[in-house]
């Protein structure tokens, strides 16, 4: 019987309530795991750092509690398991599907678990990378319009509750259809990544660029006011024109207009928003084009 346990392909451990390790089977292939079989009699709280420690103690309850078969999903490196950090197995964090359920008699008087902890880490590379593609635009690498919507619609319950400014810019190329009948659609594109790029330069960390159109893109900017906006707009509409001709040369002339907002109190939604800057940006437009226009609740 051992021998079926011990071959097999994951790593199947008994832990006790209070943390023991009070056995460990399976997992020979050192391309996927490491051996952990020296584990065996020591307690989780003596290996592993405090904080996963309490993440393992609460899933041993929460099996135990349930009377079930719980599955989690946890990355954790042979550096984060004193004693494995030598060892030969996989380099850096390993994804694991943990399967979860309590075993059916007590060890040293003590509750227990029987915890299968499978390699998962190419699935779960794979799902990031998906994510990622589902919510950014890949010409641009910028945020697209699924994301964007996500986004605001976390700002907006933040904000419901906290009252924290939240600005948001909207901008499109100025004539854009005549660069792309002059200089081609290829040329067009590389200005679009070009302008990404020159936007993401001159943000912060928290700030969000979306592409919401062809070459319509906006930002939102947490913690920040309609007014300190408009300031970061001009510096983004300098930053632009300069950047392109810079990249792309001189001849290429490319300005914005630009629409700038924020989160009001009487928002019902965040698309009220983005209609504000919709329309400021419309104003924009009208007013010659290549300048920045703050929505006015006068208008
Ligand atoms: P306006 O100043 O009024 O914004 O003029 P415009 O010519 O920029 O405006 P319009 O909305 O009429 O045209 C937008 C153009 O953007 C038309 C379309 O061919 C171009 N465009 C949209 N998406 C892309 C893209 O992904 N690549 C390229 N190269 N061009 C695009
Ligand atoms: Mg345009
Ligand atoms: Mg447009």
């Amino acid at each position: 019987m051992l021998v079926v346990l011990n071959a097999l392909p994951d790593p199947v451990f008994v832990l006790t309530e209070s943390g023991l390790y009070a056995g460990l089977f399976g997992h020979a292939d050192l391309n996927y795991y490491h051996d952990g079989h020296d584990l065996v009699g020591c307690s989780i709280q003596t290996i592993l750092p405090a904080e996963v420690v309490d993440w393992i103690m609460e899933h041993i309850q929460e099996a135990l509690n349930q009377n079930g078969l719980i599955k989690v999903e946890y990355p954790l490196s042979a550096q984060q398991v004193k004693g494995l950090e030598n060892q030969a197995g996989p380099d850096g964090m390993i994804w694991f599907e943990g399967h979860i359920q309590p075993f059916p008699q007590l060890i040293n008087g003590e509750r227990a678990v029987i915890w299968v902890a499978r390699n998962v880490t190419p699935r779960k590379l794979l799902e990031e990378q998906l994510l990622e593609a589902s919510q950014t635009d890949p010409l641009t690498h910028a945020a697209n319009r699924r994301r964007l919507l996500e986004v605001m619609q976390v700002h907006f319950g933040a904000f419901r509750r906290y009252r924290h400014p939240v600005a948001m810019i909207m901008f499109d190329i100025d004539h854009f259809k005549h660069l792309n009948d002059r200089f081609g659609h290829l040329t067009g594109d590389k200005v679009l990544r070009c302008l990404s790029d020159i936007c993401r330069q001159e943000l912060r960390e928290n700030d969000l660029l979306a592409r919401f159109g062809g070459e319509e893109f906006i930002i939102v900017l947490p913690s920040t006011t309609a007014e300190q906006a408009v300031q970061t707009a001009e510096r983004i509409r300098n930053s632009i024109t300069t950047g392109i001709a810079r990249e792309m040369g001189e001849a290429m002339q490319v300005t914005v207009s630009l629409g700038v907002s924020e989160l009001l109190d009487s928002d019902t939604s965040h698309e009220q928003v983005i209609q504000r800057v919709d329309e400021a940006m419309y104003s924009a437009k009208q007013a010659g084009r290549n300048r920045v226009v703050r929505y006015s609740l006068a208008e």
